[in-house]
């Protein structure tokens, strides 16, 4: 083998898996803005993390937060809390979705503390969700990567309009956040509602479900 061929076969050589999905698009996963800024400037005043290894357990919203970048109708900050807008509030009131937590934030007029309290099953062994380091102090994991885009077997729904949220946090430590999932129904309305900044990610019906991985040759992600 010429050297030429030798290293061209390195090179060649997969270094990562990208997994595509085709199927049943039964829901989506929504995004939005992160912003600069931190719900607790200090995480000695978090009383929903763990005080012995720091990771987020729950999210209770320091109510008195100033946030500075106003200009988004949903977004995440750093320390992985959602926030909304006074226009995504009303969206949400005049839907009628049920179960939603929304907490007005006092020093930030018009921004609220957002979670749906109804929880979306998802299949995170199919999808391969990585839950790395357990505690033993309070059962937590370091890290969790990857929010599953394929619904539960077990789980099941009726209606294409709803709000809810993941069972688990995702990302690293004390910087843990739910996703939020809404029925196709829903994506249109807030789209023709004038929610501005937003971003859908497809959740599949497990039934039919053709999951097909290509072999690259670059390092994915994770
Ligand atoms: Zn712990």
């Amino acid at each position: 083998m010429s050297i030429f061929n030798w290293f061209r076969k390195k090179k060649e050589q997969p270094k990562g898996i990208i997994t595509r999905y085709r199927g049943n698009v039964i829901a989506r996963m929504l995004w939005g803005e992160s912003i600069d800024d931190y719900m607790y400037e200090n995480i000695d005043d978090r009383k929903d993390i763990c005080p012995i290894c720091h990771n987020t357990l729950g999210h209770i919203p320091n109510q008195s937060v100033v946030i500075h970048n106003r200009n988004w109708d949903l977004s995440t900050t750093y320390d992985g809390y959602w926030i909304i807008s006074e226009k995504f509030y009303d969206f949400c009131k005049e839907g009628n979705y049920k179960n939603l937590r929304i907490i007005p934030l006092s020093n930030s007029k018009g921004l609220y503390y957002f979670e749906p309290m109804d929880i979306f099953g998802l299949d995170y062994e199919l999808y391969g969700t990585k839950y790395i380091n357990k505690r033993d102090c309070c059962g937590s994991y370091d890290e969790i990567i990857k929010p599953p885009v394929i619904k539960a077997k077990d789980f099941n729904i009726e209606s294409n309009d709803f709000i809810m949220k993941s069972g688990t946090l995702f990302g690293p430590h004390e910087k843990k956040i739910f996703t939020i999932i809404i029925g196709n129904e829903t994506a249109k309305k807030m789209k023709a509602y004038g929610i501005k900044n937003i971003y859908f990610k497809k959740i599949y019906d497990p039934n039919g479900l053709k999951i097909i991985n290509i072999e690259v040759n670059r390092k994915i992600w994770d």
